[in-house]
């Protein structure tokens, strides 16, 4: 068995205005990246088409009316100040949340070591009933929801390493016991969110790091909090929320890392995935912002996951 990685053309056609940090070269540089010999040995799947009700399994159904009635017939529209939608957006969402789906089932059926899905757009700022932060659906959190109702996994831990507080995800698992949330994220920052007092129904673990730090701070948040918690919870599944924008060359925060902490990161979450969850392990991609920081991030935790 070998490392899967997701992809889907439609993930290029969900467009943002001109100048959006969020864009479809982000994918673009990811292909680019993975392209290398070096990764030759990935098992590369086109997204399949999945059940486009999973999505209730995070959000409520008159929200979801409400995205579908706002994307555009051509052109671009504004859902919020920052989260735009294009002709093609939904599909590239549903395809996302399809990807990640199915992530889920290829390590729970064994037809993969663990799993990447490179798709836009992102989802752990998707609040229960608000999209938000370039995010129109709760990715992440669909696909915990659904390795519970379909593989009857009793407790899912989703870890959240972007350098944004994801928000949604917490706002979603906020009285969820069954469902582990921590995050390491730069406070202040959007959303405002993610205080070491936010604890849930004590199921929501937040990591702030303050700006200008670095490796230390972020391997010291994931040492002394992150991997106890997860050790305490014991997760049938691991889901990461990938975003990579806490590399030093990110232009939308001041978190230093380098690729070598996604590396370690990713070996440190591999680990406990061996030691709790059948090995079964899910990574996202969520943000990540300067293309070269962004490509040599996936990179290395791509590579990393690839070691099994
Ligand atoms: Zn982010």
């Amino acid at each position: 068995m070998t490392t899967r990685l997701y992809t889907h053309p439609v993930f290029l056609e969900h467009l943002t205005p001109p100048g959006h940090p969020e864009r479809p070269d982000r994918l673009r540089a990811i292909e680019r990246v993975l392209d290398d010999e070096a990764f030759s040995a990935l098992d590369r799947v086109e997204a399949p088409e999945g059940d486009e009700a999973t999505i209730l399994y995070a959000h409520p159904e008159d929200f979801v009316g409400r995205v579908r009635a706002a994307i555009p017939e051509s052109g671009i529209v504004s859902i919020d100040a920052d989260t735009s939608a294009s002709p093609k957006s939904w599909q590239a969402a549903v395809t996302a949340i399809d990807a990640a789906n199915a992530a889920v089932d290829d390590v729970f059926e064994g037809r993969a070591a663990n799993v990447f899905v490179a798709a836009r757009p992102p989802g752990h700022h998707a609040e229960k009933a608000t999209a938000m932060g370039f995010c129109l659906f709760n990715t992440a959190a669909i696909a915990a929801r659904y390795a519970q109702e379909k593989h009857l996994a009793e407790r899912v831990a989703i870890v959240d390493w972007d350098v944004h507080h994801g928000n949604g995800t917490q706002d979603i698992f906020w009285d969820d016991p069954s469902v582990l949330y921590c995050s390491t994220h730069q406070m202040p920052l959007y959303p405002g969110t993610g205080a070491k007092s936010e604890t849930g129904a004590g199921n929501i673990v937040n990591a702030p790091l303050a700006p200008s730090t670095g490796s230390d701070t972020f391997r010291d948040a994931f040492l002394s909090r992150v991997l106890p918690s997860i050790d305490a919870f014991q997760p049938d599944l691991i889901i990461i929320s990938a975003g990579f924008d806490a590399h030093h060359r990110d232009p939308l925060a001041a978190i230093n890392l380098t690729e070598d902490d996604f590396d370690w990161a990713t070996g440190q979450l591999m680990e406990r995935a061996g030691r709790h969850s059948g090995n079964r392990l899910v990574s996202l991609l969520e943000g990540g912002y300067d293309l070269q920081g962004l490509a040599f991030s996936v990179a290395a935790h791509v590579g990393r996951l690839m070691k099994g």
